[in-house]
């Protein structure tokens, strides 16, 4: 019996090699799938598991394919997406927490955003990324 296990153990990595495996992508994707089936539940959402279905077999396709490059250009696409997601966020939260004594503003040429103080009267920002001067009234 334990030498079942063993060679069952063997046969699983042996049949997983070359294979891209589990990443962040695909967490996310059983992740919302899981939340689909869960409001499927409710029997006004009941054909939500139609779509919790298919990105239940998108995430173990992208498991147990062997192509790696594809894959890798999918990860990298969906973290440089949930990055300026995460981004904004925390900006907002810098926002929030500096509002009494700071302001954000974009600037005009780069959009970059620029972090100026409250209550100063009049000033001139110089952008750090293009070097546009902007005057501003804080
Ligand atoms: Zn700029």
């Amino acid at each position: 019996m334990k030498n079942f296990f063993r060679n069952l153990g063997a046969k699983a990595q042996r049949w997983m090699s070359g294979r891209y495996g589990y990443d962040e992508l695909s967490r996310a994707l059983s992740t919302i799938a899981l939340i689909f089936l869960l409001l499927a539940c409710v029997p006004e959402l009941k054909y939500l598991y139609v779509p919790a279905l298919l990105l239940w077999i998108i995430s173990l396709f992208r498991c147990y394919s062997r192509n790696l490059e594809k894959r890798r250009n999918e990860r990298s696409a969906y973290l440089c997406v949930i990055g300026r997601i995460k981004g904004w966020f925390a900006l907002k939260k810098r926002a929030w927490k500096d509002r009494k004594t700071h302001r954000y503003i974009r600037c005009k040429q780069c959009k970059a955003v620029l972090r100026v103080p409250k209550g100063k009267g009049k000033l001139q920002v110089t952008c750090n990324r293009c070097h546009n001067t902007i005057i501003i009234k804080t």
